[in-house]
């Protein structure tokens, strides 16, 4: 009798799967990936299709599951998610490298206000394209862009339009000053500043709000400018616009010293104690700074599961103090990196805002081993996504979108690499990253933004800053050497 036949199941491995076809493959780099369990993989691939990431793994695992239409050779490279700058200042790029040098609020008195109030709206613009540009080539794939000068709804959406033209997400957070309070009249703000009342503050934000709605891939947001001279009534109108509409909203938050205590003496309570009293401040909120919140304060801002944007290097730059970073960590706000604009430390590199977040710490608590380099990694990319409200992005895995960076780890700076984490947040800088990607379109690489002519744009800004440095008076700060006699400003 002839054997009966086995099941050819049981006779043959089973056939893999023949290659499926997607976009792009980044193969054989250093994935960082920052997912659930914070793999590493040192010999990695991502395979990417259409808007998001199909596959991350092993090198010879994924290729084997992929047939890409383009191939990119990342040996030698990292591959990671994409930075979320939490908090800039788009407008301020024209601003960059000049006014240092004085506290916050002379600083904002001097220098930053006269800026705003002689800003037009191309100034703005232009300088919105320098920076989101800037933002692109440094790796940042989602911002929050402070937009304060001109708030008129044409140009902030217009400043939403730039960003998305550059290929970036993110925010536009439509700056409010409304009514003029007390604090606001001793921190001797310039009337040119209050151009609208709370009312129409808020109506021109929903406006915008209309135009660029929860699913924009820039929004827009409420921001009321600061939470120690707002109206209160703006900053309650700004929560409910936000409820309203599905967002997150933003302000500068106990930055300087002074600010809680001129809110106390003025409202006989601390600016985050008023916000949780009021039953104001919840997920929605993203607080920029937060360097000065007392225990209760900071209790306050966890509980409720509210974003932090920690801006490092303005804080130095301003010499504002230290956020009280491992406590708010602790408390469970969600704490993410930002630059705080070029015109306050100089750059928009997250890298140095991650490294100086490291040495800030552990400087001030005298501590080497209190916030590790994964720490500030996991700020800059995970806990930066879910601050944006892009729960969908900072981390490397199938199903999340295609934000990513990809970083050259081969310079003499960097080499050797004996750790990745380690070689990003320490020795790399923005001028390593060799493509960025969002939602799976290339917005820079390989020097290069697609369908930007950079040096055309540095020309036509560096053109309109000069313009502006001679409008607003600011000539001598552009001395060449300055002494140390010269204050900013024209009337300082
Ligand atoms: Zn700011």
């Amino acid at each position: 009798m002839p054997e009966p036949l086995l099941p050819e199941a049981a006779s043959h491995q089973p056939m893999p799967p023949a290659p499926r076809p997607c976009a792009l493959l980044l193969s054989g780099a250093q994935v960082v990936t920052v997912d659930d369990e914070r793999a590493v993989y040192t010999d990695g691939s991502v395979a990417v299709d259409g808007d998001r990431i199909v596959d991350v793994g092993p090198a010879p695992e994924v290729e084997a599951r992929w047939r890409p239409r383009r191939r990119i050779d990342c040996r030698g490279r990292a591959v990671l998610p994409g930075f979320t700058d939490a908090h800039t200042h788009l407008f301020q790029s024209l601003a960059r490298g000049i006014g240092d040098g004085e506290p916050i609020w002379p600083w904002l008195n001097h220098f930053m206000w006269p800026y705003a109030v002689h800003l037009d709206a191309e100034d703005a613009l232009t300088a919105v394209r320098l920076g989101a540009v800037e933002a692109a080539r440094a790796g940042i794939t989602t911002v929050v862009d402070h937009h304060y000068a001109p708030t008129d709804p044409e140009t902030v959406l217009a400043v939403a339009d730039a960003v998305e033209e550059i290929g970036l997400r993110g925010a536009v957070a439509r700056g409010m000053l409304g009514d003029r309070t007390k604090v606001a009249d001793a921190r001797g703000l310039p009337d040119a500043l209050y151009r609208y009342g709370t009312a129409e503050e808020l109506e021109l934000t929903r406006q915008c709000m209309a135009v660029r709605g929860p699913d924009a891939r820039v929004r827009i947001w409420p921001a009321p400018l600061n939470l120690s001279y707002g109206d209160q009534d703006l900053v309650a109108g700004a929560v409910a616009l936000a409820r309203e509409h599905g967002v997150r909203w933003h302000t500068h938050c106990s930055e300087g010293a002074k600010d809680p205590q001129s809110y106390l003496d003025a409202h006989g309570v601390r600016p985050v104690t008023w916000l949780a009293r009021e039953g104001l401040l919840d997920g929605r909120a993203t607080l920029a700074h937060a360097v000065w919140l007392d225990a209760e304060e900071t209790a306050a801002v966890g509980a409720a599961g509210a974003g932090v944007a920690h801006n490092p290097c303005s804080n130095a730059y301003l010499a504002s103090g230290t956020m009280p970073w491992q406590a708010l960590r602790a408390s469970g706000a969600v704490v993410a990196l930002g630059t705080d604009g070029p015109s306050a430390g100089g750059r928009q590199d997250m890298f140095e805002v991650m490294k100086q977040t490291l040495f800030a710490q552990r400087l001030a608590a005298l501590d080497p081993a209190g916030v590790r380099c994964e720490d500030v990694l996991e700020a800059a990319t995970r806990d930066g996504a879910r601050y944006a409200g892009v729960p969908d992005a900072g981390v490397l895995r199938p199903g999340a979108l295609a934000d990513l960076v990809v970083v050259d780890l081969g310079g003499v700076a960097v080499q050797p690499v004996h750790r990745a984490v380690s070689a990003l947040v320490y020795a790399a800088r923005a001028g390593d990253v060799v493509m960025t990607l969002v939602g799976g379109r290339v917005v820079f690489e390989d020097g290069h933004c697609p369908g930007i002519d950079e040096e055309q744009l540095a020309a036509y800004a560096s053109e309109l800053a000069d313009r502006l440095v001679r409008r607003a008076g600011f000539g001598s700060l552009t001395e060449p050497w300055r002494r140390r006699t010269e204050r900013l400003g024209r009337n300082a």
